[in-house]
């Protein structure tokens, strides 16, 4: 990494109140691999370094935002895609015990692989679809918390993540600008499959400006087991 990639990830960090100078090797060796792996499998859209610490890096970690992530919470990260959130948070959080999650295979054997690479044995990524892991007695309310970073609206995560949690546990979205509508559609959601919206952060990125939310919902009965509905179709009818 560049000493300006350095400085802007420092920067980025600083702003969430995290020392990032122990992990500093492994976020580089993480830019290195991300940018070799695009080039093989076209990854990620953002290709600058510039782009890479700010908006997959220091975007991820921004997940950190109001402590829902402090703890040794086994974790999934819904929809990992090149492992974003999950990488960065399991670089500067040893203690969460991670667990990428999408359907597409090369990007989790991706993910799987650089974890490797970085000595990150607590990340273990999973191929899968959340529809299927929510109805399966290995995942279903088995988990701490849950995040995910620009997967779908939020009615739609509701239905796909809510199931995941243990009675009491937390999901963090994290999405860009919230119109009051999806907010609205997602607390009505988050009600039918047992939880409830209990805090919206909207904040904006460093340097960029760039306008992010962060909205926290727990999870505070059991889930209906008719959720999450059959493959494709929490996108296709959301509930709200
Ligand atoms: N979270 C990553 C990020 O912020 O860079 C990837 C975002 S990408 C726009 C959305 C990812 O979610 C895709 O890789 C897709 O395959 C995955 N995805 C969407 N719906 C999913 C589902 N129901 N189950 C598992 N993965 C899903």
């Amino acid at each position: 990494m560049t000493p300006e990639g350095l400085a802007l990830l420092r920067r980025g960090a600083e702003e969430l109140q995290l020392d990032v100078t122990p992990h500093e090797a492994q976020f580089a060796r993480l830019l290195a691999l991300l940018r070799s792996g695009n080039e093989r499998l076209n990854l990620t859209a953002l290709k600058t370094e510039e782009d890479i610490v700010l908006k997959h890096f220091v975007d991820s970690l921004t997940t950190l935002r109001g402590g829902h992530l402090d703890g040794a919470y086994r974790t999934l990260d819904l929809g990992t895609g090149a492992g974003f959130p999950a990488l960065p948070l399991a670089i500067v959080r040893p203690e969460l015990d991670l667990v990428p999650l999408d359907s597409i295979r090369k990007k989790i054997d991706f993910v799987r692989d650089t974890a490797a690479e970085l000595g990150l044995s607590h990340v273990t990524p999973q191929v899968g679809r959340a529809e299927t892991l929510g109805q399966s007695a290995e995942h279903r309310e088995q988990y701490d918390r849950v995040v995910a970073r620009a997967v779908a609206a939020l009615p739609v995560l509701a239905e796909l993540a809510l199931p995941l949690l243990r009675v009491g546990g937390v999901f963090v979205a994290q999405k860009g600008p919230l119109s009051d509508e999806e907010l609205d559609a997602g607390r009505r959601a988050a009600g039918e499959v047992g939880g409830r919206v209990i805090e919206v952060d909207p904040f904006t990125l460093p340097v960029s400006g760039d306008a992010r939310t962060l909205i926290v919902l727990e999870k505070q009965r059991p889930t209906p087991a008719r959720y999450p509905r059959r493959e494709g179709v929490p996108t296709h009818q959301p509930l709200f």
